[in-house]
Order: structure tokens, then sequence, then C-alpha cells
């Protein structure tokens, strides 16, 4: 993707702070303020409108009346269905196998939930920003001096896993999170997101795909293994698998086992 365009898209999430348009942006080589990337995620949240931080909820007189409350500012960035999808892909990140897959394994995360983690090369950032419906939330951790968080030696010496945004920063979200929505009183309610109109879901050839194309194709009633995948309704694959299809594999037929000759009669 073209650093340009990041640099576009970044502006229209609300990120504020100047951004170096190299391509290495892509993976997080430029800072930006935590609030900003909180905002920026209740995009995906609000599946497609962002929400505009305010320091201020509201202002009560000395009665507990309610005498001003700033309105949130929202804005629609994404398409629903795209958001959607995007929020698919973010699930998979605390999911088993996923960078964050320990949010629920370990500190029994039990709601639906997208996130993504982030760490510096230099082991002095290590963030994790996660999603609910109804709740964003982002931890950064890091000395203020960018001094680097990994002991000397690192893994071999310390036996301790690397200071990443999966190990440092995603337990204070996960711990958070799950005791939010634990608290009675405030009564969170843990439903998934409602999938908009414009999305498809489609069968697909988990073997379909070659080095020369790597895209998995359309399974056909012969795909031995095949998996479920969701897509934009204008954007979903057309090609048919043509690993399976015996209408192009020799191999395929000669695998079925030649016919008896009839007994004579
Ligand atoms: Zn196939």
């Amino acid at each position: 993707m073209n650093p340009g365009i990041l640099v576009d898209y970044a502006k229209m999430f609300g990120i504020t702070t100047p951004l170096r348009p190299f391509p290495s942006l892509a993976i997080g080589s430029s800072e930006v303020l935590l609030i900003e990337m909180v905002s920026a995620f209740t995009t995906f949240a609000n599946l497609g409108t962002r929400a505009e931080p305010r320091m201020v909820r509201y202002v009560r007189d000395r009665f507990g009346r309610e005498i001003e409350a700033p309105p949130v500012k929202l804005s629609r960035v994404l398409e629903p269905a795209l958001a959607y999808l995007v929020v698919d892909l973010m699930k998979g990140v605390l999911e088993e196998g996923g960078t964050a897959g320990l949010a629920r394994s370990v500190y029994y995360v039990d709601v639906p939930a997208g996130g993504k983690t982030g760490t510096t090369n230099d082991w002095s950032d290590a963030w994790f920003y996660g999603y609910t419906p109804h709740i964003v939330a982002g931890v950064w951790i890091g000395f203020n001096d960018r001094m680097t968080m990994r002991i000397p030696g690192g893994r071999p010496v310390t036996g301790l896993p690397d200071p990443s945004g999966a190990v440092m920063a995603m337990p204070v979200w996960a711990r958070f999170i799950r005791d939010l929505y634990k608290d009675e009183e405030r009564g969170l309610p843990k439903d998934d997101w409602v999938r908009p109109p414009g999305i498809v879901e489609v069968e697909l050839c988990a073997s379909s795909y070659t080095a020369e194309d790597p895209d998995y194709k359309l399974a056909l009633p012969t795909c031995p293994d095949r998996f479920t995948e969701i897509f934009l309704i204008t954007n979903q694959p057309t090609e048919e698998c043509t690993v399976h299809d015996p209408r192009l594999n020799r191999d395929f037929w000669r695998r079925i086992p030649p016919i008896p000759p009839l007994p004579p009669n």
C-alpha cells in the first residue's frame, strides 16, 4: 500500500499527530497518541462511525442535576460492511493462535472482542488496543525516556518472554475488560456485533491455492477440505477451485478404481 494513502486513512480515523509517509508506517514506525488511537478504534467498535474523545462527560450541580453534557461527536468513516470485515479479522487476534490468544484462555475475557498488539523494534513500547461493541480501551507500557524494557540478554538469560504488546499491555486490557463486564451495576450486555447488509458467506477450498496464485478459490462438491469466509458482496471470489475439478484434472479420474468386468452369462 502507498504510504501516502495510509497517511490519508490515518487522518480519517482522527490521527492528528504528523506521520512520516515511509513504507514502514504500515508496521507502526510513527508514534501517535494513545487517546487518538483509542478514538480510531471506535470506528471498528461502532462499525464505521468514529467517536471523538471528550474529557468531560457531564457537569452536575450541587443537587446532582445534569447542567451540561457535551455531545459526542460522531463521524462516518467506513462502510459498515467493510468495518465488520475488519472487526472479524481483529477478533482472530484474541482467538487461539492469535497474538493475544491468552486474553481468552488465561484472562477469561468471554465477550465478543477484537484487538491489536504492538511492539516497537527496540522493545521501548508495548501496546494493546481492544474493543467490544460497547467499549474501546488502549494500554501503552514503556518508559518516558524511550529506554528499552528488555533485560540485557533477553529470554535466554531471564527465562521470561520478551516485553511485547501481548506480554506487557494485553493482560492489563484483559483484566480491565473482564472486570468491567463482571460489574453487574454497569450491566454491559455481552452481545456480538450485528452483521450489516453487504456481507456474504462463501465456502472456499482449503487446498485450492498454488504458489503462482495464492488466492483461495470457491469450493466445488469434490473439494475435500473446505472453510467458510466472509466477504464484501462487491468483492467476493468468483473463481472455482481447479485442483479438485474433475473436468480439469485427469488424475482425479485415475484415482477412481476401474470397473470390474461383468461376469459372463
Ligand atoms: Zn478444491
